[in-house]
């Protein structure tokens, strides 16, 4: 082609893990306002798999993954009766497949929690272009993580709006060390959930459609409680310091409840670069897929008339426990951070299904680290062993109370 002045590039292929979820579904919707530089390479499902049928039906994956042999049937019966070729895989083998298969350029990391970890993992053991979306993969096992990027050449992509507005105001180089490029700190920007003003006591009776009622976001139900917890910040805290290799000390939460500023970067010489924008995660999404070139999103301009003031407040660790126990977690270091995950999850599971209330998610967590031994981590079999045993203390505090 040298010489004719043109190019004909196929489009990059994408795997979407946890494609029916909320970040699943902005990040196909921003795929299909540009069909000529993606096409859908996979999609994954765990639960509403009529979604993933539609989702099929309109993107036309090579593969797609469901958690049984069952749902694979049934599902691979409906799509040839749609005249589709897609086809199905199962379970962990399945999402380790489509992450990690030698046609995929990028993987959209997007399913909740632990069951993560693994297939988000293969994706960066194969070199991929990764967009970390499940923040719960790098904290329970953050040094593995990064040193498997770095081994394997991945491209990781932050997809937290916070840290992609980070990313965003950050020098290139920043990877050798915050301080050598002449940042003094990140700021880490927190809505403060739904119930940042709510009267102490009366957090003992929220109900789990309370907690889920963002005020500035629509997600899925677990972050929505992470972020009225305030563990999604503290989840955040952790995630920041490993892709950033930034210490402790120099990332800083700041409550800001508009969520128009998703972080800012404070360097030494008194400058202060924030990336702003109207919270939508199509924007993170898009600006990971491009990069480093600009696509639309479909996220509406920010009109700062609008917005008109933009208010900051220091987190109350005494009010949303769960900031501190995250402190501690990272500073401990070793498994601790993946004990929190676990036992947050357990939690969170347990008072959205009735069995615990919402200020009891930070004392189950408080109760799992207090009890379990922390080590060091050495591959990945010992981040899922104290996945699994921090998991058994949780479900045992709940026994205890009779739950
Ligand atoms: P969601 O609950 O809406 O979707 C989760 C997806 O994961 C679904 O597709 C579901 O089928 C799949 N899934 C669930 N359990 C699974 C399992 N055991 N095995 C395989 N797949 C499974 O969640 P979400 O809000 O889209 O969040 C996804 C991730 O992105 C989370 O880690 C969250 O912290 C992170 N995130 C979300 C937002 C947001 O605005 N929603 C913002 C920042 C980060
Ligand atoms: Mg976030």
């Amino acid at each position: 082609m040298v010489g004719l002045g043109c190019y004909v590039t196929s489009p990059q292929t994408i795997t979407v893990l946890g494609a029916t979820g909320s970040i699943g579904l902005s990040t196909l919707d921003v795929i299909a306002r540009h069909s000529d530089r993606y096409k859908v390479f996979a999609l994954t499902g765990y639960t509403r798999l009529n979604e993933l049928e539609a989702l099929c039906i309109i993107h036309k994956p090579r593969f797609a993954v469901v958690p049984t042999e069952a749902n694979a049937e049934a599902l691979d019966h409906k799509l040839k009766a749609a005249g589709l070729s897609t086809q199905i895989l199962v379970g962990e083998a399945g999402l380790d497949e489509v992450s990690a298969h030698p046609d995929v350029d990028a993987v959209m990391a997007a399913i909740v929690g632990a069951a993560g970890l693994k297939p988000t993992l293969a994706a960066v053991r194969a070199g991929k272009k990764v967009l970390l979306a499940n923040k719960e993969a790098l904290v329970m096992s953050g040094s593995l993580f990064m040193q498997a990027v770095i081994k394997y050449g991945a491209k990781l992509l932050p997809i937290d709006s916070e840290h992609n507005a980070i990313f965003q105001c950050l020098p290139t180089g920043y990877e050798e060390g915050l301080s050598s490029k002449g940042v003094r700190r990140v700021l880490l920007t927190a809505s403060g959930g739904p119930f940042r003003e709510t009267p102490l006591d009366a957090l003992r009776d929220v109900t789990p459609d309370q907690a889920c009622a963002h005020p500035n976001w629509s997600m899925g139900r677990k972050i929505s409680v992470d972020s009225a917890t305030m563990m999604n910040k503290g989840l955040e805290f952790i995630e920041a310091c490993w892709l950033f290799n930034a210490k402790p000390e120099q990332v800083e939460i700041v409550v800001h409840p508009q969520s128009v500023i998703h972080s800012l970067v404070d360097y030494v010489d008194g400058s202060v670069l924030a990336q702003l924008g109207n919270p939508d995660m199509r924007t993170p999404i898009a600006h990971a897929l491009a990069w480093p070139e600009r696509i639309e999103s479909g996220v509406n301009p920010l009109d700062l008339f609008a917005v008109a003031r933009l208010d900051f407040q220091k987190p109350d660790e005494q009010r949303f426990p769960c900031l501190r126990l995250a402190r501690e977690a990272i500073s401990v270091g070793g498994t601790a951070p993946a004990v929190l995950n676990a036992a947050n999850e357990v939690a969170v599971e347990a008072f959205l299904g009735g069995r615990a209330r919402f200020d009891e998610i930070p004392q189950i967590i408080e109760a799992v680290l207090q009890q379990e031994t922390v080590s060091a981590v050495t591959d990945l079999e010992c981040v899922m062993q104290a996945d699994r045993h921090a998991r058994g203390l949780a479900s045992a505090w709940l026994e205890r109370h009779g739950r």
